[in-house]
């Protein structure tokens, strides 16, 4: 059906977003370990400004993650909506800075890719200390331990969804951070709303961190909608991302007490200037316009719910 064909393209997104990461990776922008068990290839070279727009974004959002660990010591949750190949887990646990327990969810369909990524390394022994993890269950759908869970759902059902996390000990009155990057544009603003209204009404202490498409209304936003629309890949939330006011409002129309957000043309503006001076030696740019058109294009927006008073809107 279409929606099928529909649902299809977007899961094909989270190759982009991996394979992306993995060529960023190889050449240096950032460190990690584990991106390359999950794609096997560096695959083609990608341009600069993409690989420099991917740096920003993982820098960004490594930041507030990081923050809202620090926050509430890792006497915490963290979810991880369509979390695709995306490998955050790891990388805190490398880091000594785990929370609690690490959910991340996305397609049954993707969700069966990683685990058997996963299942092959047991096998074959790779060291990702996964057996201190003494994972308890892997039925292909679904994996369980006592840090790291890896559950398929549509985001789109919210009934299912949250019977999967129940089913894996999710603790609401945990403080719990909900990640999605790159993931509520391609839900309508309608199934994105509720996601958000049902995370603030179920999560009394919570932080939500979104990356998505931003400044969609003028010519360069058309052009990105049609690159995906070209591929199959409906944009079905993109009416959301048409400012940094219209991301915000539709945080504080969900219930949320705080929010922020800023272009990431602000936020790279704001990462620590001898890395950045680092990476814009890694390969040199032609195109600076092209860069920051990009930039000015993404958004990272949270927004926090706050009754355990941690202080979380200090963030
Ligand atoms: N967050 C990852 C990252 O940034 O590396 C992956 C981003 S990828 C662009 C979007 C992901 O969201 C895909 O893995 C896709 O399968 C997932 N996704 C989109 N809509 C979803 C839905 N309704 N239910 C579950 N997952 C969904």
């Amino acid at each position: 059906t279409d929606s099928d064909t529909a649902d299809e393209a977007v899961r094909a997104t989270c190759d982009d977003a991996s394979t992306c990461k993995r060529f960023a990776t190889s050449k240096g922008y950032w460190t990690d370990l584990y991106a390359q068990y999950f794609v096997r290839q560096i695959g083609e070279r990608k341009a600069p400004e993409i690989n420099r727009g991917y740096y920003g974004r993982v820098r960004g959002m490594n930041l507030l993650i990081d923050a809202f660990l620090k926050k509430t010591q890792c006497y915490c949750q963290v979810v991880n909506l369509g979390a695709g190949l995306d490998t955050t887990f790891w990388r805190l646990k490398d880091e000594n800075i785990m929370p609690k327990k690490f959910f991340e969810v996305d397609f049954p369909m993707i969700v069966a890719r990683k685990i058997h990524h996963i299942n092959i390394l047991l096998c074959c022994g790779v060291n990702l200390s996964l057996v201190q993890l003494s994972v308890s269950l892997t039925d292909g759908h679904s994996l369980d331990s006592d840090r790291y869970c890896i559950i398929g759902a549509d985001l789109r059902d919210l009934p299912a969804l949250e019977e999967k996390l129940k089913k894996f000990q999710i603790n609401p009155e945990l403080p719990t951070l909900f990640l999605s990057e790159c993931v509520l544009v391609y839900m309508t603003p309608e199934k994105s709303s509720k996601l958000l209204n049902w995370v603030a009404d179920t999560f009394p202490t919570a932080m939500f961190i979104n990356y998505e498409q931003v400044n969609m209304n003028d010519r360069f936003g058309q052009i990105m909608i049609e690159n995906l629309q070209r591929r199959q890949c409906n944009l079905a939330g993109v009416d959301v991302c048409q400012s940094l006011d219209s991301q915000k409002e539709r945080f504080l129309s969900a219930g949320w007490e705080s929010v922020n957000a800023l272009d990431m043309m602000t936020v790279y503006s704001m990462l620590p200037w001898e890395d950045v001076a680092r990476i814009e030696r890694l390969e040199f740019l032609d195109e600076k316009e092209l860069l920051h058109q990009l930039l000015q294009h993404y958004c990272i927006c949270w927004a926090v719910k706050d009754k355990l008073s941690l202080g979380e809107a200090s963030i």
